[in-house]
């Protein structure tokens, strides 16, 4: 099926509820003392087959998994971060199924009793408003091995099996595409803010299925279709957008929509169909007679919730009502726990040298820098703020020269260009480049009458009242200093010279 246009289809009310699988960074895996994480510059992927495996992750007979106690902190962690309440006792369950990757013939997961419910999400929509998105349940349970299929033949790679995860399952509260991408990213952030997954979409340790459904506004709920595995917030946007436009197409033309589990097919922007309810597998789920029930007492939650760090929510808050950020701007720099730590580490540098009174006018300028050439350079060069040679120090200082104007917004990004390829300090740039602005009129005076003399044309009518033309000296100005002038001083001067001569 072609992917049907926007304009030929009047779309019905959107209702969707994401469940999200959220690798947990423990250092061994859920049962078994394998380890679960790699050295941060080694990827899942990148490590021999099956060289992370055990006789219980591997599902040998006569094996007992031992609960690993990090897996149930991270969980209430998330749980707390998301308001939810946390079940005094979880149960762990067993969802039999078959596939070669799953080496006991059940994945232990948690089904009647998970470890929290009930919780909320506060997300910021495209447009700045507000909205909470409910949270149905958390649980905890272990991930299956990866196949890999050949022609005639598939390898199996254990190294997953056993890797802990936490399923996040929303309530069908968003309304939209965008909300749904709301939420993921804010869901994104507040589990790399608790620093309970590293979020890597590309290794799979983030990853959302969507329900989606349709129905006239305000009426019952609609017969939902659920999207499997899409690993980025873009492909979910678009699959959710198809399947919005789809099932009200399939109800306009008279149809019903079934019931059905569908791919993402991200060459064509489609959904195929996967499996439909009938085809839908019984999983037998029952308590895992080798596991013990998860008991979480008061005291527990309450030492956890003290070491809960400041989670993007807060922090956007503290952006905005400290150094008076747009929430925009705020949100930007919480897209990531690791551009709003570099954020805080440029303040906590610029508090040190900026009087009270002009800290805000910092902390703007500093966040232009952040959320500007500072992403630019990290998306075009694909490093991070780790591997990168730039450090808080560096954008302090050229925050503090540019607010005293001692360097001009042009030179500062040359600047910036030197200080991220080298590493060097921004007063050794400056000196070796000769990027210190001129402001001295023993400068600048003389070059500003020779461009006067130069342009009689545009004098003339700069003086007949065409007042925008002081654009077009200082510009010539800036031209004839390599951008070095101080733009204030010779727009002053400028005007000056043109209403005296
Ligand atoms: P299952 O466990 O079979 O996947 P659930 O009832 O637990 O089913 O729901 C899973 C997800 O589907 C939840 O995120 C929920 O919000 C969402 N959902 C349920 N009904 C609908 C619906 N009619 N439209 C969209 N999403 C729905
Ligand atoms: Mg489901
Ligand atoms: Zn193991």
């Amino acid at each position: 099926m072609k992917a049907p246009k926007s304009q030929q289809v009047r779309r019905l009310e959107a209702v969707i509820g994401l469940e999200v699988h959220v690798q947990l960074s423990t250092a061994s895996k859920i049962f078994c003392s394998c380890p679960a994480r790699l050295p941060a510059t080694v990827s899942v992927s990148e490590i021999e087959a099956n060289s992370h495996v055990c006789p219980i992750c591997t599902g040998h007979p006569g094996t007992l998994p031992v609960l690993n106690r990090k897996v149930v902190e991270f969980a209430i962690q998330a749980g707390l971060a998301t308001q939810c309440a946390i079940n005094p006792k979880s149960l762990l369950a067993r969802k039999n199924y078959f596939y070669p990757d799953l080496p006991k013939g059940y994945q232990i997961s948690q089904y009647d009793e998970p470890m929290c419910r009930n919780g909320v999400l506060g997300i910021q929509l495209p447009n700045g408003e507000e909205k909470r998105v409910r949270i149905h349940r958390i649980h905890i349970e272990e991930d299956a091995g990866k196949s890999i299929h050949y022609s005639g033949f598939s390898v199996l790679n254990l190294n997953r099996a056993g890797v802990p995860l936490v399923e996040i399952v929303s309530e069908p509260d968003m309304a939209s595409p965008a909300e749904a991408g709301a939420y993921l990213r804010e869901l994104h952030s507040v589990v790399t803010f608790l620093g309970i997954s590293d979020g890597n979409m590309e290794e799979g340790n983030f990853r959302c299925d969507a329900n989606v459904s349709v129905r006239e506004p305000g009426a019952e709920l609609g017969t939902r279709v659920e999207i499997k595995n899409v690993n980025s917030f873009k492909f979910i946007e678009k699959a959710i957008e198809f399947e919005v436009l789809r099932q009200s197409e399939v109800l306009r033309s008279g149809g019903t929509v079934i019931q059905e589990t569908r791919s993402f097919d991200s060459f064509r922007g489609t959904t195929v169909p996967m499996r439909s309810k009938e085809e839908a597998e019984d999983y037998r789920y029952f308590p895992d007679p080798d596991l013990i029930p998860i008991y979480v007492d008061g005291d527990w939650i309450e030492e956890l919730k003290k070491r809960l760090p400041e989670l993007p929510q807060q922090r956007r808050g503290r952006y905005v009502a400290t150094y008076g950020l747009s929430a925009y701007d705020a949100g930007l720099l919480t897209s990531s726990r690791e551009i709003a730590e570099f954020y805080d580490q440029v303040m906590e540098v610029l508090k040190k040298s900026t009087v009270d009174a002009e800290l805000t006018q910092s902390a703007k300028t500093a966040a232009n820098w952040v959320c500007g050439e500072v992403l630019r350079m990290l998306n075009e060069t694909g490093q991070t703020l780790q591997t990168s040679k730039l450090t808080p120090h560096h954008l302090a200082e050229l925050v503090r020269l540019l607010q005293l104007q001692q360097i001009s917004s042009t030179g500062a990004k040359q600047i910036f260009g030197k200080v991220w390829e080298t590493g060097k300090s921004v007063s050794e740039v400056i000196q070796g480049e000769g990027l210190v602005q001129i402001s001295d009129p023993a400068v600048l005076k003389p070059i500003i009458d020779k461009i006067i003399a130069a342009f009689p044309g545009q004098v003339a009518e700069y003086r007949s009242g065409k007042d925008k033309l002081i654009g077009f000296f200082v510009g010539q100005v800036m031209k004839e200093t390599q951008g070095k002038a101080n733009p204030t001083l010779v727009n002053e001067w400028v005007r000056q010279a043109l209403s005296s001569g």
